[in-house]
């Protein structure tokens, strides 16, 4: 059936028609909803996973949730068995953002919408939002940080750096390191940071996978290599895992434990932050990320078209319509403050 309604306005001189009320557009209130995550070797997956199930069981959905263990051929097949089920709407986080566009052709094409969760999904038009926590921000927040525990913790400058990059497939990364190296650069420039290592590019500061195992073994090398006469000031990290393993490979070559960054506010990292060990880490709150894909969802379910975003994002393709969170900083400081409503993180810092 065709719903639309179509009005004449003037406008002008001239006139416009308008369409103000839709559509056939819709689907069932129980629909099956498919979310489909790339791992869940940071806390952040595992939280998506349960608030995921749970939110959208709640909002009368039903939820099929899949991860991919990191591997791109499993995530297309779980993708395209989503279609298959009837699955629609399909919240994607990507593995690899470049290696979606077809199996989210198929989606458009059997009429299923796609919201990109938490990274960007790049090089097709098969994409009709995107929600997260801005990208660039993080990295800047990350610089940031940095700074400011250098200047806090080890006295004055110069001091000497190292930087870690997340997983080169995955859209956030190359953007966390951007964002931050916007904040750390001029320092480098004006000689207030040394990287001792000479390894300034993302290429040499990635992390394939975001392996943690793979940081701490760079980790190694780099102090192994450069720091035998040195002292090791602060190293930027773009998560929490990572940011462990450089601690723990810092502090198993007898190096004072350096400044070091992070992203997630992962339990274990809340307790090293509390106990001196992690100077900082950013809270992306994944409850509100979820409620955010849910609430895009139920504007879907009833046949609207999703509000105003707030930001649009070059996928290569198109411009995709942006909903974005913002992200904070948590040191020792405020942490209290940052996590006052969330009783299990509150509970890690006593
Ligand atoms: C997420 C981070 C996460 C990382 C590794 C990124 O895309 O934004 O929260 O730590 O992936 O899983």
């Amino acid at each position: 059936a065709v719903l639309a309604v179509a009005t004449l306005a003037a406008c002008g001189g001239g006139s416009r028609s308008e369409t103000t009320a839709t559509t056939d557009s819709g689907f069932a209130a129980d629909a099956t909803i498919g979310v489909s995550l790339p791992w869940l070797g940071t806390q952040n997956w595992k939280e998506a996973e349960t608030m995921f199930a749970d939110q959208l069981t709640a909002a009368g959905f039903k939820p099929l949730i899949q991860a991919a263990d990191q591997k791109v051929p499993q995530q297309q097949q779980q993708i395209e068995a989503m279609i298959e089920q009837g699955a629609k709407v399909l919240i994607v986080a990507p593995i690899d953002g470049t290696q979606l566009g077809s199996v989210l052709t198929k989606a458009k094409e059997a009429g299923v919408a796609v919201i990109g969760y938490d990274r960007l999904i790049e090089n097709t038009d098969a994409i009709d939002a995107i929600v997260q926590f801005g990208s660039i921000r993080i990295g800047e927040l990350q610089g940031q940080a940095l700074l400011d525990g250098l200047s806090e913790k080890k006295g004055d400058g110069p001091y000497n750096i190292e930087l870690f990059g997340g997983g080169p497939a995955d859209p956030n990364a190359p953007n966390f390191f951007k964002g931050a190296m916007t904040v750390l650069q001029p320092k480098i420039d004006d000689g207030t940071l040394t990287v001792v290592s000479g390894q300034t590019d993302f290429t040499q500061a990635a992390t394939a996978d975001w392996d943690n195992s793979k940081a701490q073994q760079r980790m190694d090398s780099l102090l192994s290599g450069n720091y035998s006469d040195k002292k090791i000031d602060g190293v930027l990290s773009p998560n929490d895992g990572i940011a462990r393993a450089i601690i723990t490979a810092c502090e198993q070559a007898g190096q004072d434990i350096p400044v070091v960054s992070g992203l997630d506010a992962e339990n274990e990292s809340i307790t090293w932050i509390w106990e001196g060990k992690q100077w900082s880490t950013i809270a992306k709150p994944t409850d509100a990320l979820v409620a955010k894909s849910v609430e895009l969802i139920q504007t879907l379910q009833q046949g609207n078209d999703l509000p105003a975003a707030d930001d649009t994002a070059d996928n290569g393709s198109i411009d995709v319509p942006l909903y974005e969170l913002d992200p904070v900083v948590v040191t020792k400081e405020n942490a209290k403050e940052v996590f006052a409503d969330d009783a299990d993180r509150m509970a890690l810092l006593k």
